[in-house]
């Protein structure tokens, strides 16, 4: 018989199971029970449609068989089976191929990582068996076939004998080791404590032959040892149970079961809904994005059950954009069961469920934020961009929802503040909620744009996420109270005392801010004097509605030639001395003058965090004006 080898990937993952330090081979016995009820129910599904056959609950179930002689140990089930190519798709590779090329060796280490993000069930067999035997019948077929591994260097398949449909993974549990303990796989009451744990609301009776005692016949005193055969688990979902039954690890153990995620969620809610729509549903708001969360080949969407039977892996009508993040499942009876995809979309029911769900989870995320600030601000950390971009998204139709939600680092708190937070502070004569945009804290904090508004004692939201100016201009207001950002042209702030200026003074400004504006053609739409510098020299603000932040962030996309500008302005701050020497310059050497407007307008674009237009040239100029 020839072996055969293993897809190249999948072979690394069995290397991977086999050597890793992993402190939960426990769960092998969970996902072959998963696979099996998984089986179960895909032969409920195909009765479903063909009307010549039964299915009759009491055929179908999950059998444990240990044997502690030949170290065994026997996952039975009576499921749809698999055929031979089947069982080579199937067992020779992992399902969602190409996902592991995603995660680099040294990542690799936890196999509890990969198990949870690529749903590799079978493959965990081999953290506590040496060789791993499936022998299965396919629904309508005579013949079973025999798979057959001992690891990385491939499996064999042949024909084989099994009475009836269905599938038997017979594992060779690994001898003891040293530091690894391998006979507890083979203990009743071991095994017992594990399907009680992991698998308990498995919907089909999870079957084992154990040792009771029971009263011996004609005594009351003396006991004999019996075998019988047990049910083991209760096979009442979690989501049926009373909530005052469940306990946090509970919930807790239900999302790494389900490998909703590997973290720690910050939130679960538990809703029985028995009204216009009658649902169940458990969800979680998680503490950390999945790897692929901010990128395209992200999946959002709720497991969707019809009357326990799982008929959706994730529905994505049923969470908004926005909430894309929430993991879990809902269970309706009101959903037929073999309803499709398309008809779904449409269906009546869903759309109220999914409305339901969406209050739901904002009104858990306002309670979180009031109640428990610390856990909301680790999950705004994760998945704060995504409520921002829901804010942006779909011209601001979803920010009464979101806006609440919304949290922006304060220069006056130095922490993480709500816009109702913001704005109940507001002294009564400041118009405006006032934000400046740049890369970290630090350099916002260090902007001279942001002198007047800090010296009025006006509190600034710093916002330092591509997103935010996007998502605040779509909102427009918050309570009435218009954003501004610092950097605009009209700050609505008078400066403390009016300048006087002579009319000859006035003149000479005019007069120089014309010819550098000159100088600066298609470079600057406007030289002006400075109402909102106090040390700097210059700074770039914006007319318009694009603002420098926004026309990087834009010319950073792809674009079809037509970049979009901000018409900038440069500042000029009529109290530095500079603005002196600019003058005299005017006066008496143009090309001087020429060259300090040039370097002026530089430092403007580098403190902007721009690139200046020619380093060389600018560079060099410095040179001049030191020798
Ligand atoms: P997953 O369950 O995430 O698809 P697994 O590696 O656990 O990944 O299983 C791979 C596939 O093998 C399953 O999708 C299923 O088609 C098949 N399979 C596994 N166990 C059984 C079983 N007991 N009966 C029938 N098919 C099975």
């Amino acid at each position: 018989m020839t072996k055969k080898a293993f897809q190249a990937e999948s072979k690394r993952l069995l290397d991977l199971m086999i050597n890793s330090i992993y402190t939960h081979r426990e769960i092998f016995l969970r996902e072959l029970i998963s696979n099996a009820s998984d089986a179960i129910d895909k032969l409920y599904y195909s009765t479903l449609s063909d009307e010549s056959r039964v299915f009759n609950r009491e055929d179908y179930y999950i059998r444990i068989t240990p044997d502690k002689a030949a170290r065994t140990l026997t996952i039975s089930d009576t499921g749809i089976g698999m055929t031979k190519e089947e069982m080579e798709e199937n067992l020779g590779v992992i399902a969602k191929s190409g996902s592991l090329a995603f995660k680099k060796e040294n990542e690799l280490k936890d196999g509890f990582d990969i198990i949870g993000q690529f749903g590799v069930g079978f493959y965990s067999a081999f953290m506590v068996a040496d060789k791993v035997t499936v022998v299965s019948r396919a629904l309508d077929s005579e013949t079973a076939y025999c798979w057959e591994s001992s690891g990385p260097d491939g499996y064999t398949v042949e024909k084989a004998e099994k009475a009836s449909v269905g599938t038997d993974i017979i594992l060779t549990i690994k001898a003891n080791t040293e530091d690894e303990e391998y006979d507890e796989y083979l203990d009743e009451y071991r095994l017992k404590a594990l399907v009680k744990k992991y698998s308990d609301f498995i919907r089909y009776p999870i079957k084992m032959n154990v040792t009771t005692h029971k009263p011996k016949e004609g005594s009351d005193s003396e006991f004999e040892e019996v075998r019988e055969e047990k049910t083991l688990n209760s096979m009442v979902p979690i989501w049926r149970k009373n909530k005052n039954e469940l306990t946090a690890d509970d919930y807790q153990n239900f999302y790494t079961e389900k490998h909703y995620g590997f973290d720690k969620p910050i939130r679960h809610l538990h809703i029985s809904v028995d009204g216009a729509v009658r649902y169940n549903a458990i969800l979680f708001v998680p503490e950390k994005p999945p790897y692929d969360f901010y990128t395209k080949e992200y999946e959002k969407g709720l497991e969707l059950y019809s009357n326990g039977v799982l008929i959706m892996n994730k529905c994505a009508d049923l969470l908004p954009d926005y909430f894309s993040f929430v993991k879990g499942m809902v269970d309706s009876e009101d959903l037929s069961l073999n309803i499709s995809r398309e008809l779904l979309q449409h269906d009546r029911q869903l759309k109220l469920i999914a409305k339901n769900i969406n209050s739901k989870i904002q009104r858990e995320l306002e309670l979180c934020l009031k109640n428990d600030r610390e856990s909301y601000e680790r999950f705004y950390q994760s998945f704060g961009r995504q409520l921002k971009y829901g804010v942006y998204s779909d011209f601001g139709a979803h920010k009464d929802v979101l806006q609440d939600l919304l949290l922006f680092y304060s220069s006056k708190e130095k922490k993480l503040v709500t816009l109702a937070e913001y704005v109940e502070r507001m002294p009564e004569e400041q118009k405006y909620i006032y934000y400046a945009v740049g890369e970290s804290y630090e350099r916002i904090e260090k902007l001279p744009q942001i002198d007047l508004v800090a010296d009025k004692g006006y509190e600034i939201l710093y916002f330092i996420d591509d997103v935010d100016e996007f998502a605040i201009r779509v909102m427009m207001d918050y309570k009435e109270k218009a954003f501004k950002s610092v950097s605009s042209g009209d700050l609505g702030i008078e400066p403390e005392e009016k300048e006087e200026k002579t009319e000859a003074e006035e003149k000479q400004q005019q007069g120089l801010f014309t010819a550098m504006k000159e100088l600066l053609s298609g470079k600057v739409k406007d030289v002006r004097a400075s109402k909102r510098l106090k040390t700097h020299p210059v700074c770039l603000s914006n007319d318009g509605e694009i603002s420098i932040e926004m026309e990087k962030i834009l010319s950073a996309m792809p674009h079809n030639g037509e970049s979009v500008k901000a018409d900038k302005v440069l500042e000029v701050n009529p109290h530095h001395q500079v603005f002196q020497a600019l003058i005299a310059a005017q006066a008496g050497d143009p090309e001087k003058f020429a060259l300090y407007t040039k370097l002026l307008y530089n430092q403007a674009l580098l403190i902007e965090g721009l690139p200046v237009d020619d380093p060389v040239e600018y560079t060099n100029n410095i040179c001049k004006i030191m020798v």
